[in-house]
């Protein structure tokens, strides 16, 4: 009897791993395979809240990556500053990054125009008025 495909599933395991890091998605993941489907888990970089995508059945793990990705990029936002991938939660989707590196609350909106400006901004970039 022939193992299937004859690569050590641990060892497939790892390749797939490395394609996860490889790829443009959040670098805390996981593959359950089970069968000939496969499952995966991605995290949030900057909490543990994670979404698994339903069970793929694929060919193979490549295949069911590439579906997966789809998945989870709905659920993960990509900081644009350090480009950590985030929950909805750790995102702040104003400025299109993380909160660790621009914090909700510290969003600094300009009096006289309404405008959002960066933590720690001085004056606002739209019409220059103090902030603060
Ligand atoms: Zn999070
Ligand atoms: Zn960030
Ligand atoms: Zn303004």
């Amino acid at each position: 009897m022939q193992l299937e495909g004859g690569i050590p599933v641990e060892e497939r395991l790892a390749k797939a791993q490395d394609r996860c890091k490889s790829a443009d998605l959040p670098s805390k993941s996981m593959m359950v395979a089970q069968g000939g489907a496969f499952q995966f888990t991605f995290y949030c970089e900057l909490c543990d809240s994670g979404c698994t995508t339903p069970s793929i059945a694929a060919e193979g793990v490549q295949e069911a990556f590439n579906q997966a990705q789809q998945e989870a990029r709905r659920y993960f936002n990509r900081c644009h500053h350090c480009h950590r991938w985030v929950c909805d939660g750790h995102y702040n989707e104003d400025l299109m990054m993380c909160t660790a590196c621009a914090p909700r609350t510290a969003l600094c909106a300009c009096q006289r125009c309404g405008a959002k400006n960066a933590p720690g901004a001085r004056f606002c970039v739209i019409c220059g008025a103090r902030l603060g």
